[in-house]
Parts: structure tokens; sequence; C-alpha cells
């Protein structure tokens, strides 16, 4: 496992999720998003910021907590998605190793942003935001999956990017 602060590590930029202040990633995972980065444009760069988070740490008691509130949140917000809980607010595997990872991207130095609400952020906004920059999402999520990354189902955590690889 290797434990990576904020900046660029070999080429691969790391931007740790509030209120961390590292990602940690199993090193053959990081191998393989080196390899997602050496194969996309310079102009876009892949931005690594969430990987393993021991539950009984500081942080899983954040995210817990922030868990709890945000699943009464959303269920007030959209109380049709009720289905969608457990994808978007279950540790989706972050807090069992570090093949779990989120991913943002940057384009031409500017990170995209389709949830600037977070996961509250609606569908329809989210759609929208997806749509102007279609093309270079799909690029990366297709280079993801060619090097061994399986894409979250849900579209929401597909967006902040949620993938698993699968060795
Ligand atoms: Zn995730």
């Amino acid at each position: 496992m290797l434990i990576l602060t904020k900046g660029n590590h070999q080429g691969l930029r790391i931007g740790p999720r509030w209120p961390s202040s590292r990602v940690m990633v199993d090193h053959r995972a990081f191998a393989q998003l080196l390899e997602v980065q050496s194969r996309l444009p310079c102009s876009v760069q892949l931005l690594v910021t969430r990987g393993y988070e021991h539950k009984s740490s500081y942080l899983g008691a954040f995210r817990s907590l922030s868990r709890w509130l945000g699943i009464r949140l959303f269920c007030w917000c959209y109380p049709q998605r009720k289905q969608e809980l457990e994808d978007i607010f279950g540790s989706n595997g972050h807090d069992v190793d570090g093949a779990h990872v989120d991913v943002s991207i940057v384009l031409d130095g500017k990170r995209l942003r389709f949830l600037p609400l977070g996961v509250f952020t609606s569908p329809a906004r989210q759609n929208r935001r997806q749509a102007r920059y279609a093309a270079v999402v799909d690029e990366v999520k297709e280079t993801l999956r060619q090097c061994g990354f399986e894409i979250h189902r849900n579209p929401t955590e597909s967006l902040q990017i949620h993938c698993d690889y699968k060795a």
C-alpha cells in the first residue's frame, strides 16, 4: 500500500478529499493509474482523491457521521431515490483495501466538477454538466476500463469517478 500526500507522484496527481491529508492506494492499482494517465492526452490529468480509509480511524468516524447525516438529507431531497442509498452512501470498498479509488478529471489545468453540491446535486444538473464534457469523460472511463478498473454502476458515484481495480 502506498501512502500519498497532495501533489504529483511520478506524474499522477493526488488531491486528498477533505478532511483527509493523504490517499492510500494499492501499489498495483497505483501502477495501473499511471498507465491510464500515460494513455491520456497531455491536456487531461487524473486527480486521485480517495483510496483506502481505515474504518476505526478518525477519518472513518468522520465519514460515518457524514454518512448518517447525508442519508437523512438525501431521503428528504430525493424520497424517490431510496434504492440508491447503498450505492451512494455505502463505503464502496474504501474500508476494505486500496484497490477502490475515486478519481477526478483535470482538463487544461481545471478540475471538472460534476457534483457541485456533492451527491445532492440533482440528476438533471449532473447530466447537464456531464454533457458539456461527455467526450473527455467517456475517454477517461474507457481508458480506466482498459487498464483493469470497473466503474461504479451508480450514475452519481460514477461521476466522482468511483472505480475498483480488478487485478
Ligand atoms: Zn468511492
